[in-house]
């Protein structure tokens, strides 16, 4: 197994922002991610980091990127995969057996451990919709589980796991039969109103900053308030959508907190609602960056 030191982590995660991580690991199956879990149970655990920001002044300590843990399965309907499968790659080979469930995924950056992690979902379908079961490493008690679809409690962007210091090892689907054809042309679909409404990764980001709130968007909200081209530093609010943060070259973690904590207060003069992060932050904080993230997560479920 690869394990670097002194590893800068925005090599690592979509925003391309993030220091350095003391011990960095890199296992290759799920006996390995068990074995480094058992002797590293603080250890942060990380798949494509493209639902996080990380402190630019690291993390104290040490982290588990499960990217190299990719090995997946499809056998007749059913699909079974390890949390380090990327969700584009495994869209894209089970649309080459015909099968539809999985044509959200084709423009998500994550690993299948992330999208189980926090039901990840988009264009009207959602990871609980093919979710069967997962294998978890309990960390606390140090022992492999199976979760089935009612231990998951599956809500928007929220599983048990969040609750757990549960890590996904690999996780297992039933899809429906369709055509070639069909699945590809959704996916195209997808692909197209992600070019509209979505900045491409060529400007680093981190996909939608805040969640929705219930019967809203937060990127209408947003954009009402007038956020839109808003700038801290180098992190800017995307001037097509306004619930996308990109890093436009320089960009601290600081200053993503930053526009974020601005972005957070005029949506709540305006409507009184306090949204809610989507995204992670993981790392070294500040007083009051720790204060800034406290308030705006307060709430969070
Ligand atoms: C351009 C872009 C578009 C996006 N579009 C969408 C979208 O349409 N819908 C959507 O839902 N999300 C979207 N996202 C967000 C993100 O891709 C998903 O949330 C994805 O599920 C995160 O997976 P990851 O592997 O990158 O997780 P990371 O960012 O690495 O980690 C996110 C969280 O998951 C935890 N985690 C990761 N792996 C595991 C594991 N094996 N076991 C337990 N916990 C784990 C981490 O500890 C962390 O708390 C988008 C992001 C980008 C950059």
């Amino acid at each position: 197994m690869k394990i670097e030191k002194d590893y800068e982590l925005k090599k690592h995660t979509t925003f391309q922002i993030g220091g350095k991580a003391k011990t960095v690991y890199f296992p290759e199956t799920v006996e390995e991610l068990e074995q480094t879990l058992k002797e590293n149970p603080n250890a942060i655990i990380l798949g494509n980091g493209s639902d996080v920001l990380i402190s630019s002044d690291g993390i104290d300590g040490d982290v588990i990127i499960t990217t190299e843990i990719n090995d997946f399965e499809i056998n007749g309907t059913k699909v079974y995969a390890t949390c380090g499968v990327k969700a584009p790659v495994l869209s894209r080979e089970v649309s080459e057996n015909g099968l539809s469930g999985m044509e959200f995924m084709f423009c998500i950056p994550g690993t299948i451990g992330g999208m189980v992690y926090m039901n990840a979902s988009a264009h009207s379908q959602s990871i609980a919709d093919i979710f069967t079961s997962c294998k978890v490493y309990d960390v606390e008690n140090q022992k492999v589980l199976t979760l089935n679809k009612d231990d998951m409690l599956f809500e928007y962007r929220k599983t048990v796991l969040s609750e757990k210091k549960y890590v996904v090892l690999s996780a297992e689907f039933e899809l429906k039969p369709s055509t070639v054809e069909e699945v590809k042309a959704l996916m195209q679909r997808n692909a197209e109103f992600r070019k509209q409404k979505q900045p491409s990764l060529a400007l680093p980001n981190a996909g939608s900053i805040f969640k929705n709130p219930e019967n809203d968007s937060a990127g209408r909200l947003l954009e009402k308030s007038g956020v839109k081209s808003k700038i801290v530093g180098g992190a800017k609010v995307w001037e097509n959508h306004a619930n996308f943060i990109v890093n436009i070259g320089y960009a601290t973690s600081s200053d993503v907190l930053n526009l974020m904590y601005k972005m957070y207060n005029e949506v709540k003069v305006r409507y009184t609602i306090e949204l809610q992060p989507e995204v992670k932050f993981i790392g070294i904080a500040n007083e009051e960056e720790k204060e800034k993230w406290q308030t705006m997560t307060t709430n969070n479920n």
